[in-house]
């Protein structure tokens, strides 16, 4: 009977009728279904693009949208990171106390640590890196290229092109050994 299925069909969700805005200002809706005593809520805001909170200069990353219907507003943060040594890092006491945690700099080893911080807010990511400044290439033992970097004095080479790998000679085979003869029917 319709009456039946007609409740069948609710039951999974299927009613009918207009959502309606409860209040002007509110983004709850209500709907009454038009064919059982169901009543449903739901919630659509009408939100807005993302807007940067203050302008980037104002050392800001936060961005907000809002729901033009009800007053809520979302934030989150939109940070740019860039590289940066120690000694060209922006003042912030997160950002002193990163690079507090990074090897001594006056080892001149670890002078090409980098620390990632948002150009913006100064922010830090507590990411690190090492990155070299090399310098250009001069002639080295047995054609090789060797770079120094600038900051720290570390060096590295290139493979020399000359050099000659040592012949290999791909492994011969001995032969081949005693054939292993397959196992023979039990006779014709
Ligand atoms: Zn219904
Ligand atoms: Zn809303
Ligand atoms: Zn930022
Ligand atoms: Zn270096």
């Amino acid at each position: 009977m319709m009456g039946v299925l007609g409740k069948v069909r609710h039951g999974l969700g299927f009613h009918t009728g207009e959502w309606a805005f409860d209040t002007p200002t509110s983004c709850a809706q209500t709907r009454r279904c038009t064919g059982c005593p169901d009543v449903e809520t739901r919630v659509r805001h009408e939100i807005s693009d993302w807007v940067l909170r203050l302008p980037r200069k104002a050392n800001a990353c936060t961005r907000e949208r809002v729901c033009r219907r009800c007053a809520m507003v979302e934030t989150d943060q939109v940070h740019v990171f860039a590289w940066y040594y120690r000694e060209e890092a922006p003042p912030g006491p997160d950002i002193a106390e990163s690079f507090a945690a990074l090897p001594d700099p006056t080892d001149r080893r670890h002078r090409c640590r980098q620390l990632s911080i948002c150009e913006f807010c100064y922010a830090t990511k507590h990411d690190q890196r090492t990155h070299h400044q090399w310098g250009s290439a001069t002639p080295a033992f047995n054609g090789e290229q060797e770079y120094r970097c600038r900051r720290c004095g570390r060096t590295k080479r290139t493979p020399s092109p000359f050099n000659n790998q040592p012949g290999a000679f791909p492994g011969q085979g001995l032969g081949q050994g005693p054939g292993q003869t397959p196992g023979q029917g039990l006779g014709q």
